[in-house]
């Protein structure tokens, strides 16, 4: 296989400026979810130009292009083109300025904050290096850019909007993450990879009084106080030790007044698990506790408990990582190797999953190697090394684009390599 992926990856020096240019561009053009119509346009565009068959508008704004070589296995690829409202603070040259409307109407910054703009650049340099090299590898290639990642319904509109009935059916998908590791480095695990995500909005309700009069009163802000508590105990005492899980209450609200007992308080939680019974013991254990609460306190009405986004484990399948991770280690040798349970989330295992398709999702580096080096040596890894969502995140260009190009070839060649490669 390294063979064939090396026969592919000879068309890298030609297409290296190219990649980097139209990464440099995407960066200083980002774009929110749902309004990538910029960089769709483009993708498109150029797919179309190397003989894709290209489906555009999936999902709004989502992208296929297929690229058929004979019989042979089917291999998905898929990057997300979205960016975040961060207010960009990295001083590079091509650091974006660009603002955009979000979704409540709000004038908002726009940056590639989590690095997608690297997944696009990547996988358009892998586009057009298997359309180069169609003698070495036979199947059907459909790579797919999707939108609107970081709100968690990307996938779901572009399977929505037909996306299983307009290509064929894969054998195996693949998606990659640029992480704060160094650059150059390839990771891949079995199993478990990204947590799941559930945020919820609990409104508890209570009997409004006079501040003096608690008699009259059932209280909402106490009620939301003993249910911060016991929700707390819901990881550190009903799961294992060896369950990782995290459950946060990112905000609290109630009354607004020092002398009014409010009626109601509002509390938002995210929890995060990696298999779906941890998943589903923690959010059935968080209704549990607040209803018992809301009882125990009196409350007149039970508590209402609403989802305000979800993300599905990433769970990636054994065999998929093993030939995955068979495959890297030949190519990249000791850069590559596996990497730490995530506790970010995504929503790209729903479009496999749907597909009834094996997956595997990998992560590639993007810190300057020497950087990273210097802040392990002095142990400030977690306070010097930017992290995705940072307004400081900047991958070095080099060789994070070459590394998330060579990945996707070696990735897809491990399975539509032709037998005299
Ligand atoms: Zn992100
Ligand atoms: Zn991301």
């Amino acid at each position: 296989m390294t063979a064939a992926a090396d026969r592919v990856l000879e068309g890298l020096d030609g297409i290296r400026t190219q990649v980097e240019d139209f990464y440099r561009d995407l960066h200083a053009h980002p774009e929110l979810g749902l309004s990538e119509t910029r960089t769709s346009a483009r993708v498109a565009e150029r797919l179309r130009e190397w003989g894709y068959q290209v489906t555009d508008g999936i999902g709004g704004t989502g992208v296929i292009g297929v690229l058929e070589r004979g019989d042979g296995p089917t291999v998905l690829l898929r990057a997300d083109m979205d960016a975040l409202p961060v207010k960009e603070i990295t001083g590079l040259p091509y650091a974006s300025t660009v603002t955009a409307t979000d979704r409540s109407g709000n004038e908002v910054p726009v940056m590639h904050a989590c690095g997608h703009d690297v997944h696009v650049a990547c996988m358009l340099g892998f586009a057009r290096l298997m359309a180069g090299a169609q003698d070495v590898w036979q199947g059907t290639l459909v790579v797919l850019f999707q939108p609107s990642e970081e709100n968690g319904d990307g996938a779901d509109a572009m399977l929505s909007d037909g996306l299983a009935d307009g290509i064929p059916r894969p054998d195996v998908a693949f998606a990659q993450h640029v992480l704060p590791y160094p650059a150059g480095y390839v990771g891949v695990r079995p199993g478990a990879f990204l947590s799941a995500a559930d945020s919820l909005r609990i409104t508890l309700y209570g009997r409004g009084a006079h501040g003096s009069m608690p008699q009259a009163a059932v209280d909402p802000v106490v009620l939301a106080a003993m249910c911060v508590v016991r929700l707390q105990t819901v990881v550190s005492r009903e799961l294992s030790p060896t369950t990782p899980a995290v459950l946060t209450i990112g905000s609290i609200t109630a009354g607004s007044s020092p002398n009014v007992i409010p009626d109601s308080a509002v509390l938002e939680l995210n929890v995060r698990s990696y298999d779906g019974t941890t998943r589903t013991y923690v959010l059935d254990a968080i209704e549990r506790c607040v209803r018992a609460e809301s009882e125990a306190s009196g409350a007149p009405k039970e508590p209402s408990i609403e989802k305000l986004s979800e993300f599905p484990p990433t769970r990636n399948d054994a065999d998929v990582a093993e030939r995955l991770d068979k495959a890297f280690r030949a190519h990249f040798g000791e850069s590559a190797g596996t990497v730490d349970l995530q506790t970010a989330s995504e929503d790209f295992s729903e479009i496999p999953q749907a597909l009834g398709t094996p997956f595997c999702y990998w992560a590639i580096g993007g810190i300057d190697p020497d950087r990273y080096a210097e802040a392990e040596r002095k142990g400030t890894v977690n306070q010097d090394i930017p992290v995705n969502h940072s307004p400081a995140f900047a991958p070095v260009i080099q060789p994070t684009l070459d590394t998330g190009t060579s990945a996707l070839v070696v990735a897809a060649l491990a399975w539509l390599e032709s037998g005299d490669a």
